[in-house]
Order: C-alpha cells, then structure tokens, then sequence
C-alpha cells in the first residue's frame, strides 16, 4: 500500500515567565494563547480520543456506526512509520502559568516541583499551595519569588532526562506525551525503551535531533508547543490552498495544542488499524473546550447533523461551490442559514466517547453530489487514493495550516 508514512508527534504545555520581564506579563491570564485553559480532566481521557474517533458515525440510531467509532478508540495508531510531512516549526515561548490555572501545563510543573523534592499534590491545580511551593523553589534558585512560572522559573525547573532516569521528571514528560497528543505509554516514571521511542518520534517530527534525550530544547517542544509548518498539505492540493491561503481564514483562533501535521491528526492517518484513513485535519485548540469555530469563507449552511459520540458537524456550501464539513462542534445554525467569512458558527465541544475536543474539519471540492461519507468510495479526484470512505471530490485540508489566523 502506498504509503505516506507519517508518525507523531507533539505535544506542548504549558507557561512561563518570571518578573524578570514584566513585559511578558500581558500574557500571562488564560489568554487566547494561553495553554493553561485545558482542564484537567480531559487529561486522563485524552488518549482516548487522540486514539482517535473523530469522525464516522452519522447515525446516532445506528448501534453497529456507533460500536464502530468507539472501537476506534483503540489501537488506531501507528507510531512505527516516519513523519514525512515535518517541515519548518519554530519553538513557543515558554508559557506563563500562575495561580488559578487548571491545567495539564499545572500538573507538569507540579511534577517538576516534586522531581526537585518539594512536597506538592499533583492534581493540576494552581492553587495558594502551589504558589507557596513555586515561590519557595523560586527563592532557592535565585528567581523573584512571585509564585508565577514563566520562562525562568521553567528553566530551572525542566532537568535532562534520558533513558534510565526514573522520577517524577519523568511522569512530567510521560504525561505530556501521553496527554497532550496521544502517544501510546504508560506513565510510570521509568524512562525506558518504550518512552525512549516516543520521545525519538516526537523530536523527529520537528526535525529535532533525534537522540532520545530530553534536554532543554526538547523540554520546551513539548511543553510551550511550536508554531506554524512551511508545509503547505499534500500532493494535488497544493494548488488549491495556494489559491485560497490569502482569501480563507484560519477556523480557529487559539494557538493548537499539537502539531497537526503528527500524531494521529493528520490527514491520512491511520485508523481501523489501516481499515480505513483519516478524512480530515484535526485541530485541537489550546483553550480548550468551547473554542470558537470561524467560518473560513463565505456560504450557505447545508445540514447539521449529529455525526460523533455527542458531537456535531455542520455542513456548508461555500459561496465557491467548495463544501466544508466543521465536525465534533455544535452550532445553531441550521440549513439555509447564511454565514459569512469570519463569523463564529459553533463551538468546540467534547465527545463523550475519548472526552477529548478538537475541530475535525474536511474539505471537498464540490464537483461530486451526495453524502460526504461513502464507506464504499474507492475513487477520489484530487487526493492520493486511499480507504477515506468520503465522497470523491475530498480535498487534502492540511494546507489550511497556511490561512491566516
Ligand atoms: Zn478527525
């Protein structure tokens, strides 16, 4: 089989900053580009969903659709093929996290507090206990003790780790791996093999050199995320996001909480274990659940409909004859409704299968009628054939990575 190998990827959290830059401190509340909005308790459910589930099931009434979809929540992933589609990433700023946070960039540094022999509950709350510890560590390392982690107090709080370290250091970087983009481990604090593979896999897909060892720079993928591929999506459809990257705009506003390009969000990724291929790009947002969805250009609704274990898609036939499916939302638009460029159409929500969220967007070109999905379509236009189970006209969305935020 023809194969686009891609493997995974990303990961990111968290915050930053230290009154040494006052400058930085507009970023610092739970801001649109802030990481700290991911609840906690996605964390544990995570996995799940970036196992993979967006997608399939159209018919709520259909037990078998549904058995279905909730069966993909498990072993979908291949982790054993390179990412091919790595391009240009350029590393965040570390995030700033301060008390009231509730995140998975929290429990992290609550893990790193506990590596560095503090004693602290790790449960992903920034509250006045965290601050006292933060403001302790900060003390011991010669930082102003303002009980804000920025890049600082990061840089003192991440340590390289490798195969055969042990700790909470290492649950710290498990637990990113694992929670923020899917990969398959377990965390248990043993830096083994099996973590040592993942994190060569993460590293690859940033072009990072890819010894296995999490130093600083590793440290800061992972944690503060990175920005933005020079990849412009896949094969014939270049020249379609080519033609649209200064006219379309980006449907979500918030920075993404993983690399699209990796993991199993990209398009094309496995799933069914190879039986069928992932007809979208998902796009996680970093401020979590009820993250606005844009509409990248202008239409007319078509159909909303509920299309995955609690969520929703909404269809639009957009003013160029190209068709847009926004799924895993929920909206009040119904068919006819009119959107235009820009306008908020619906909300990130999510599923109740993974209890994971993200914006499941597919692309089609509008030269084929009926239903976006096809389970027994084998014939496709503009995309390298592959087992999509979508209408023909799919267009490879991954160049919606070039829009403007
Ligand atoms: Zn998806």
């Amino acid at each position: 089989m023809k194969s686009i190998k891609f493997s995974v990827i990303i990961c990111f959290l968290f915050l930053l900053f230290s009154c040494s830059n006052p400058s930085d401190m507009n970023n610092t509340d739970l801001g649109i580009n802030n990481n700290d909005t991911i609840s906690i308790d996605q964390e544990s459910k995570a996995v799940d969903e970036n196992q993979n589930n967006d997608g399939e099931i159209t018919d709520i009434n259909d037990p078998n659709a549904i058995f279905d979809d909730v069966y993909d929540n498990w072993g979908e992933l291949d982790f054993s093929s390179v990412n091919t589609r790595a391009s240009t990433w350029v590393v965040k700023a570390w995030p700033i996290v301060r008390k009231g946070a509730e995140s998975l960039n929290v429990k992290i540094i609550q893990y790193l507090l506990k590596a560095a022999g503090y004693s602290i509950s790790i449960d992903g709350q920034f509250g006045s206990g965290t601050e006292s510890v933060v403001k302790a560590f900060q003390r011991a390392k010669g930082l102003s003790a303002d009980g804000i982690v920025g890049s600082g107090t990061w840089s003192k709080l991440i340590i390289t780790i490798k195969q055969g370290s042990n700790g909470y250091s290492v649950k710290a970087l498990q637990d990113v791996l694992r929670n923020r983009c899917g990969y398959s481990l377990t965390i248990d604090g043993a830096f083994g093999t099996g973590t040592k593979g993942k994190v060569v896999q993460f590293q690859s897909s940033y072009a990072l050199s890819a010894d296995g060892v999490v130093g600083p720079t590793t440290w800061q993928y992972l944690i503060a995320g990175a920005t933005k591929s020079s990849n412009g999506g896949g094969g014939s459809s270049n020249d379609f996001w080519g033609s649209r990257v200064s006219s379309w705009t980006f449907p979500v506003k918030s920075s993404l909480a993983c690399n699209p390009n990796t993991g199993a969000r990209y398009f094309g990724a496995v799933r069914n274990g190879g039986a069928r291929s992932h007809a979208g790009v998902d796009l996680i947002p970093s401020t979590g659940t009820g993250t606005n969805v844009y509409a990248m250009t202008s239409g007319t609704v078509i159909n909303y409909y509920y299309f995955y274990s609690g969520t929703y898609a909404l269809e639009v036939k957009n003013d160029d004859g190209t068709v847009i499916r926004y799924g895993e939302i929920t909206s009040s638009l119904r068919s006819g409704a009119r959107v235009s460029k820009n306008q908020i159409i619906g909300k990130i929500i999510r599923n109740t299968a993974g209890g994971s969220y993200m914006l499941h967007l597919e692309v089609y070109k509008g030269t084929s009628s009926g239903s976006l999905t096809q389970g027994a379509n084998h014939t496709y236009k503009y995309v390298t054939k592959r087992n999509y189970q979508r209408r023909s006209d799919l267009i490879d969305p991954m160049g919606v990575t070039r829009l403007s935020r």
